[in-house]
């Protein structure tokens, strides 16, 4: 399919063009402040009153972060596709 029509079948009923990237959230009440996530994804992560914080909670895909949310011991980290609101990490 090309053209109008796909441009359109990728857009949702408003019209509107889906979303894309990832989104990044970080439960606080449950991070337990290792910073695992800072060293492997740096710029990604900041440490604010000894728990993480995303830089940006919407980013274009990051294999690091995806590893950070993988290796995060408290799983505390979790990616998600924007476009399919699918969890992509930690893996379930
Ligand atoms: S790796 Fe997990 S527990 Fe450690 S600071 Fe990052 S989010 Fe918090």
């Amino acid at each position: 399919m090309s053209g109008p029509s796909a441009r359109r079948a990728a857009e949702d009923p408003a019209g509107r063009t889906p979303e894309s990237g990832w989104s990044v959230h970080v439960d606080r009440g449950v991070c337990g402040g290792s910073a695992i996530c800072v060293g492997i994804a740096p710029g990604r992560f900041r440490i604010e009153d000894r728990k993480s914080r995303p830089v940006e909670e919407r980013i274009e895909p990051d294999e690091r972060v995806r590893d950070a949310a993988d290796s995060c011991p408290w799983e505390a980290l979790t990616v998600t596709d924007l476009a399919t609101g699918a969890v992509l990490a930690p893996e379930q």
